[in-house]
């Protein structure tokens, strides 16, 4: 019988750096600083939400990927 510890890997949504690895089932709000950009951010972890708590605001570049 395999045991298998489902880890995703939680990337920061700004420079993609590594943040964290969650557990399958791992819930809850977590504050976590990115080691790159220093950008400090909160994160739900059942929902991947990031919101960013300090740092610089996120340069949003125009026609990006938020229309299809
Ligand atoms: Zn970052």
């Amino acid at each position: 019988m395999i045991r298998e510890d489902v880890l995703t890997r939680v990337e920061c949504p700004v420079c993609g750096h590594r943040l964290m690895d969650k557990g399958d089932k791992a819930t809850g709000l977590v504050q976590t600083k990115c080691g790159r950009c220093k950008r400090v951010w909160e994160v739900e972890l059942e929902t991947d939400k990031f919101k960013q708590v300090s740092g610089k605001p996120i340069a949003r570049r125009k026609g990006d990927n938020d229309s299809p």
